[in-house]
């Protein structure tokens, strides 16, 4: 349509053309190119844009020279801009068709409205009717041009007229107003308009460098990478079109697993030229729409503004940490980098991006200390939600006010069946919530502090219980549970020795768990604490053995006396091959290291079964006996003694 309309204004107009100044034609052409070629760069929503400043000197000529002349010096600026800047055909041809589009357009309202030939002088009562054909050639040329661009984009033109029209007003709009001066000029004579261009010339370098401070002022000046500021502002962005979209977002922190060890070994320089091919590895399985950030440090933060769901954006973490696993390339050294990646997704984790960061920060450190690589934010292990800081606040009550109970779930020997001990599990009777399991809470207590008095407490109670256990002639040994906090104080084997001595049980009536982790932290420390407790005689296991991380290496210098086979891999013995050959080689593992071994989690007569037949030392699960409170336990512990004693 555009074109035709070229055409048509072209054939009408071609015989005015040459009677016409063409004078005129030979000053304004260029410039109108001159415009298309050059323009004003500026930014917009964190967006480059470009500002043509062709249209007055185009709009001068259709006022001048008519409205062939003007369509024709656009057609051939547009077309040679295209070309220059190596754009499509089909995008030369919109803009050429366009812009005669707007020719025709305010051409007529031109010669409908006022009597405007060539070589007319400008009056003043012009200025009306210059004024309606300026609104129409912008109106007509930004509604075309603005609905191309929605259309393509797959935005809602609507709402994007409504935006880009502000803009355009606010540019190219005040730039029209420019034609009647241009004009003026060009009526005294023609070589005062290319002085047009030097305030013109002036602006271009004055936005240039606007352009480049800004770009400063959002990018890491190391990797080019989006700075904290400009992530920010394209989440809230991102945010804003996922609310109307109804799509999800993903915010993704990255941080780099011993960064600091590449620094302190390898020198600042290295760490830099690191941190460098961070960005390209990661925006070779990213998607253009996608936006890489460097916040600080060695973090990196990635923004999804519109991913599927959950298990997309767990497949694109996957494929990041793919693309970080293999080598970096330094100057003379091969580095190998593992990376650790929080998640956090919109609306779900959060509807502004302060929250969404927050929660990718909580995932990533998830993600860092269960070394699993990258990790979905989840409420139920954010220290930081407003429910566990409640939980909080009510914990540090709980101990004062009597609020934790032990249960008690029995051992048996695998052989003769005899009972041998019990585990205490502890439990919060929470005033409001009920009995709240341990998972729930001791994580919690043990990142505030809350570690110590928490097993003193667990501790006394289990020792008191057995005191009275032994009063009725039922000797068991008693299994407590530690955190790896307890396991870095030095006191606490001082502690545990007070109280063993207040309750009048001899030490090795008291198991002490631990776990692989707990040890790992800092096992130079770890291991001075279990040699004290042992050297008193306390009996140690190392729980939920399988899930960690220690070496055999590691488990040979740990002085412990049990092993208990993670539950786990327990309960799946029957239905999964590779969980069976765990327990069984770790039943081997134990012998020869001779240690005793316990299976937990033994919840049928088939387990048990084939525990015995592997030669396993004790069992511990519901098969047995689930975890019960003490007068519960005693009750039980008499009846197994009462049918133990009639066999
Ligand atoms: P854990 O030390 O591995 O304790 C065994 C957990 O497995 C208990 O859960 C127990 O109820 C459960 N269990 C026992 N037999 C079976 C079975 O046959 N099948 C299944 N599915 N589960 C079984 P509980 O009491 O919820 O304790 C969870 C964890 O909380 C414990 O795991 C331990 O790590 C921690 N914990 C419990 N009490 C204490 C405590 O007093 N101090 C500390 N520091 N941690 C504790
Ligand atoms: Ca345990
Ligand atoms: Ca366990």
């Amino acid at each position: 349509m555009g074109l035709t309309a070229l055409a048509l204004i072209v054939a009408s107009g071609f015989s005015h053309l040459l009677h016409g100044p063409l004078g005129h034609v030979a000053v304004f052409t260029p410039l109108v190119v001159l415009g298309e070629l050059v323009p004003i760069r500026v930014r917009r929503h964190d967006v480059e844009e470009e500002v043509t400043v062709s249209t007055p000197f185009a709009f001068t000529l259709l006022l001048t020279s008519g409205p062939a002349a003007a369509a024709l010096a656009l057609a051939v600026a547009s077309c040679v801009a295209d070309m220059a800047g190596r754009k499509p055909l089909w995008k030369a041809l919109f803009n050429m068709g366009q812009f005669s589009l707007s020719v025709g357009a305010s051409g007529a309202v031109l010669t409908g409205l006022g009597t405007f030939g060539p070589h007319h002088h400008l009056t003043p009562d012009q200025l009306p009717v210059i004024g309606v054909a300026a609104a129409v050639f912008f109106a007509v040329n930004n509604v075309v041009t603005g609905t191309g661009i929605a259309l393509a984009a797959k935005k809602n033109v609507a709402e994007f007229l409504r935006r880009d029209l502000l803009f355009q007003m606010g540019t190219t709009g005040v730039l029209l107003t420019l034609a009647p001066i241009v004009m003026s000029a060009a009526d005294d004579t023609l070589l005062l308009v290319p002085l047009l261009l030097l305030p013109i010339a002036a602006v271009h370098t004055c936005a240039s460098t606007l352009l480049a401070k800004e770009y400063e002022a959002l990018h890491d000046p190391l990797t080019a990478l989006a700075n904290r500021r400009l992530f920010r502002d394209r989440t809230i962005e991102a945010l804003d079109e996922a609310a109307r979209t109804k799509t999800v977002t993903a915010v993704m922190l990255i941080d780099l697993d011993r960064f600091k060890e590449v620094n302190d070994t390898l020198g600042h320089h290295m760490g830099d030229v690191l941190l460098q091919q961070i960005g390209p590895r990661l925006s070779g399985v990213l998607r253009e729409s996608d936006t890489i950030a460097r916040p600080g440090g060695d973090e990196f933060a990635v923004l999804l503004p519109d991913v599927q769901g959950e298990l997309a954006a767990m497949e694109i973490a996957d494929r990041m940490l793919e693309a970080l696993e293999q080598h970096f390339t330094l100057p003379e050294v091969l580095l190998d980098i593992d990376a650790s990646i929080g998640i956090a997704l919109s609306p779900v984790h959060g509807m502004d991006v302060d929250t969404l960061m927050q929660r990718a920060d909580v995932a990533m450190y998830l993600a860092k200390e269960t070394k699993s690589g990258y990790q979905v934010y989840a409420p139920e292990r954010d220290p930081y939600s407003p429910k566990h800081l409640r939980l909080l606040h009510d914990l540090r009550h709980a101990i004062e006010s009597d609020q934790f109970v032990l249960h008690y779930q029995p051992k048996a020997a695998l052989g003769s069946g005899s009972i041998i001990g019990v585990e205490a599990l502890v439990r919060w009777q929470h005033p409001e919530q009920g009995l709240i399991p341990p998972d729930d809470f001791v994580p919690l207590a043990e990142r505030s502090g809350l570690s110590r008095p928490l097993t003193l407490f667990v501790l006394n109670e289990s020792l008191r219980q057995l005191h009275e256990w032994r009063k009725e002639g039922i000797h068991l040994r008693v299994a407590v549970n530690l955190t790896g906090r307890n396991l870095h104080d030095p006191n606490f084997p001082i502690d545990v020795a007070k109280l063993l001595e207040a309750w009048d049980i001899p030490a090795g009536d008291l198991l002490l768990e631990i776990t692989e982790n707990s040890v790992m932290s800092d096992p130079a420390r770890v291991l001075g604490v279990l040699k004290a407790l042992r050297e008193m005689g306390v009996e140690l296991a190392l729980d939920d053995f399988g899930t960690g991380y220690s070496s055999l290496a590691y488990l040979k210098r740990l002085p412990v006396h049990e092993l208990k086979i993670d539950k786990s891999f327990v309960m799946n013995m029957a239905g999964d091959e590779s969980d069976a050959v765990i327990v069984q080689s770790t039943i081997g593992l134990a012998r020869n290291l001779k240690l005793r071994v316990v299976a937990e989690g033994v919840e049928d007569k088939a387990a048990w079964d084939e525990l015995v037949a592997l030669g396993c030392d004790v069992a511990q699960g519901y098969f047995l006996g689930r975890p019960m409170a003490a007068a519960a336990m005693t009750e039980w512990l008499r009846n197994a003694a009462a049918v133990a004693a009639a066999h």
